[in-house]
């Protein structure tokens, strides 16, 4: 490692505060699939930014799009009207199938809104009485980094020192349709949950539990909020992981790769019923449906609509899933995964393999310290997959 890289190591960890643990690489350049640090190294992003960069680094039609729009208009606020929004809500209409579309910046700030949203239909077209509603969660959730998301957790890592915590949510168990259907009572507004569930490392549900799960929501009146911000657009070798099983939400929750890997763009999408109870002033945010972010999120949406990128990822991830489930290996609990979305269950911390990895030119991370989470740019090749596959199958055997 260069001089320069350790300076920006120091200097990160000197002036930042400590809520990272980063692997020690700097990333100076990026295109694709691949990174490169200030020594010229390059590895393969297996990370993706969480899935932000479904698209790869610097998309040459995003990047293009963000010039072009950086040209005319950046900034309006939602006090004027601008043209490039209108166009991303007419789009994502069309992909969700919902009539009404609210656009936020970060992930967290969709699940706020959806939260929102629900509490108001609760109250409003449910008959709740006031400030009695109840959201029902899942252990294991990941929904972002907010107070009242966090006041949500089953991790008690997450909330440590972070109280007092907004009421109103009650935690069942994950893929469990049966506490799911005992939780529910007249003040439930609602279920949030993740078709499967990322940050928690990679769980995926019982079969059929999307199906049961809305059968259940429309039998009792209650809105099923999917919170597809990591699975959507791709990633799991659907446009949205809820395709799986059909299963239509009334209100979709996305982020991440709606930014195409550039800004952050979020948005929830619901019908009229539910999104239009909301009346100016109720909500909002100053940089929410910004030109730019549009114009990004439109070529976003456009490429992964256009490369068929789930598509791609459905056919690609089978085939390293097979792969990988065929390594021996007594540190393999178990190997899962939906499309490029692929989780290596470790019997020891996970970490070490990361680092491994990192010495062989990949770049992956852990999560919950014992799953090591694949999620690859899902432009990657038929070649480059070959390699980074050969690569894990090096550091297990
Ligand atoms: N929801 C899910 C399922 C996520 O995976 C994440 C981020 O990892 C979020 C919400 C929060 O998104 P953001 O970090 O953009 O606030």
């Amino acid at each position: 490692m260069n001089f320069f890289s350790k300076e920006i190591m120091n200097k990160t960890e000197r002036f930042g505060a400590n809520n990272y643990h980063p692997l020690p690489i700097v990333i100076q350049q990026a295109e694709g699939v691949w990174v490169t640090d200030p020594d010229g190294h390059r590895y393969m992003d297996m990370l993706s930014g969480y899935s932000a960069l479904n698209q790869g680094h610097r998309h040459p039609r995003i990047i293009d799009a963000l010039k072009q729009q950086a040209d005319e208009v950046t900034l309006t606020s939602r006090a004027f009207y601008n043209a490039p929004l209108a166009e991303l809500m007419e789009l994502l209409s069309g992909l969700t199938g919902k009539q009404m579309i609210l656009p936020m910046n970060t992930g967290a700030e969709a699940v706020e809104t959806a939260i929102k949203a629900a509490r108001r239909w609760g109250y409003e077209a449910k008959g709740i009485p006031y400030d009695q509603a109840e959201i029902i969660v899942c252990e294991g959730n990941f929904h972002g980094r907010t107070t009242t998301i966090t006041s949500f957790s089953s991790d008690p890592y997450y909330q440590k020192g972070f109280g007092p915590f907004t009421p109103g949510f009650r935690l069942i168990p994950y893929g469990d349709i049966a506490a799911l259907e005992s939780a529910i009572n007249q003040n439930t507004a609602a279920f949030l949950v993740e078709p499967i569930q990322g940050e928690a490392g990679i769980n995926i549900p019982p079969e059929g539990y999307l199906t049961e799960v809305r059968r259940l929501c429309s039998e009792h009146n209650v809105l099923l909020l999917a919170d597809e911000i990591q699975t959507g657009f791709g990633r799991t070798g659907r446009r949205f992981a809820c395709d799986w099983e059909k299963v239509v939400p009334d209100i979709y929750i996305m982020g991440k790769a709606l930014g195409g890997g550039v800004l952050p763009v979020s948005a929830v999408a619901a019908d009229e019923p539910i999104l239009g109870l909301f009346e100016p002033g109720s909500h909002g945010s100053t940089f929410g449906g910004n030109p730019l972010a549009s114009r990004v999120a439109i070529a976003a949406l456009k490429v992964t609509e256009e490369e068929k990128l789930a598509d791609r990822s459905l056919v690609l991830g089978n085939r390293m899933l097979q792969r990988l489930m065929q390594i021996t290996s007594q540190d393999i609990k178990e190997v899962r995964g939906r499309g490029l979305f692929i989780g290596i269950e470790t019997r020891t911390p996970a970490r070490p393999y990361c680092e491994r990895l990192m010495k062989q030119g990949l770049l992956c991370k852990e999560t919950h310290d014992t799953v090591i989470r694949f999620a690859p740019p899902l432009i990657i090749t038929d070649q480059e997959l070959e390699w980074a596959t050969q690569r894990i199958e090096q550091v297990f055997t």
